[in-house]
């Protein structure tokens, strides 16, 4: 054996953060030849709005706190404040008729975070499922930790299971046909926009009860959901506490990128074996994981958090969210209009369109910022089947919306 410090070689099977540095080169590269382009950035999956007045107040006050020995807080719990988990068990599924207990919820500083390490408390040989196009997180996570063989032509990885959502099948994933033991899902879908009905949903919640496989269940975008029957909670599901995790986030329902907090949930049903069939708790190995590796999200982002469910904090937080969805109905007209096939935008931020026949994803991302000086993200960066695609995101200011889709008029198609 050599002595020297050795890496994890599977960070090498990463083909690199391709996407969004090879969008910036060609965005640089752009204004070199056209320093004077004013040019409209619909590509990124951040919010623009600030936090709403009762979030603001409540850091105030829980800053003001923490200048006073009486009220100083230090280490929290890792699982995160009584205060918090309360509230979100209160008006996040308690009003669905879904039933959860404090330690069942875990307060984190991300839903990256929280569906990046999740996969740790999972054995290496298990089998992993993934939507495609996909949030890459769920892949890189996966193959950082070994459980996937090498990056293959066309952008798949060995030994994952990719679940194509296109447009021939209403960007509704099949079942897979070989046997899975982990599957990620994530409706509403970024990057597609789409939904599951619950019927759709619970056909998965099946497989899962029939195949002792767990499902990873993102929720990110629960709060743009408009349509009646799309389920907001995977919950909502008969028989989903025994085979689901359900990640949400902040981020994008109360502009928390930058403040950081989120929350999942992992119910004591939830189990999976010892390779002698044994059952063990899932949320007592996550538990086990983030009190070893994670202390907790400050007490101040916390309490942020926490205002966001105030009457004044969900009215506020209410427009926010009508604002990015009226960007997106903007978005969504002004590329029906120029005869696009636009497909998202409805029950999420994100506009997913089709481009023209024989025009790939890239290509039409160099038209986009050529022609009209718009910046949006090529659907084939977030997986095989995303070729063909363009996303346009709803976070962009009113004036950029509109001004954007004043310039799609003059796009040559
Ligand atoms: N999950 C999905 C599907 C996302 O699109 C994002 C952010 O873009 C996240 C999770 C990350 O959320 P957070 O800001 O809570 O880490």
């Amino acid at each position: 054996r050599l002595f020297m410090a050795f890496i994890n070689e599977n960070y090498l099977k990463l083909p690199g953060s391709y996407l969004f540095s090879e969008i910036a080169r060609r965005v640089n590269c752009f204004k070199q030849e056209n320093p004077d382009a004013k040019i409209i950035r619909l590509g990124i999956g951040d919010v623009t709005r600030p936090l709403a007045p009762a979030v603001i107040d409540a850091l105030h006050k829980a800053v003001d706190e923490m200048a006073k020995e009486e009220t100083f807080r230090g280490y929290g719990p890792e699982q995160g404040y009584q205060f918090l988990i309360a509230k979100i068990i209160e008006n996040d599924y308690a009003p669905r008729g879904i039933k959860i207990d404090e330690d069942e919820v875990f307060v984190s500083d991300g839903a990256k975070s929280d569906t990046g390490n999740f996969q740790e408390i999972f054995g290496l040989d298990n089998k992993i499922a993934v939507t495609d196009p996909v949030y890459p997180v769920y892949v890189d996570s996966n193959v950082m930790a070994g459980r996937t063989g090498d990056y293959l032509e066309h952008g798949y990885f060995e030994k994952m299971t990719y679940l194509p959502c296109t447009a021939q099948n209403n960007f509704i994933p099949e079942l897979p046909k070989e046997k899975v033991d982990i599957i990620y899902l994530c409706f509403p879908n970024n990057p597609t926009g789409m939904t599951l009905s619950k019927e759709e949903l619970k056909k998965w919640v099946d497989y899962a009860r029939k195949n002792r496989a767990i499902i990873l269940f993102d929720s990110a975008y629960e709060a743009f959901i408009r349509e009646k029957d799309v389920p907001h909670s995977i919950y909502e599901v008969e028989g989903a506490d025994e085979v689901a995790i359900e990640f949400r986030s902040f981020s994008k329902t109360a502009g928390f990128t930058g403040t950081r907090c989120a929350y999942t949930v992992v119910p004591k049903k939830v189990v999976a074996y010892t390779k002698n069939g044994e059952a063990y708790q899932l949320n007592s190995l996550w538990n086990r994981r983030q009190t070893t590796k994670f202390n907790g999200v400050p007490y101040i982002i916390q309490q942020a958090a926490a205002a966001v469910y105030t009457p004044e904090g969900q009215k506020q937080i209410k427009e926010t969210i009508d604002y990015y969805m009226d960007n997106a109905k903007i978005i969504k007209q002004g590329l029906e209009d120029i005869g696009l096939t636009v497909f998202g935008g409805v029950n999420a931020p994100y506009i997913w369109l089709k481009t023209p026949d024989g025009v790939s994803s890239w290509e039409f991302f160099d038209i986009m910022l050529k022609e009209i000086n718009v910046v949006g993200t090529p659907g084939s960066g977030f997986g095989p089947s995303g070729e063909g695609y363009f996303r346009l995101t709803a976070f962009g200011s009113r004036e950029n919306t509109l001004e954007a889709v004043e310039r799609f008029k003059n796009l040559k198609l």
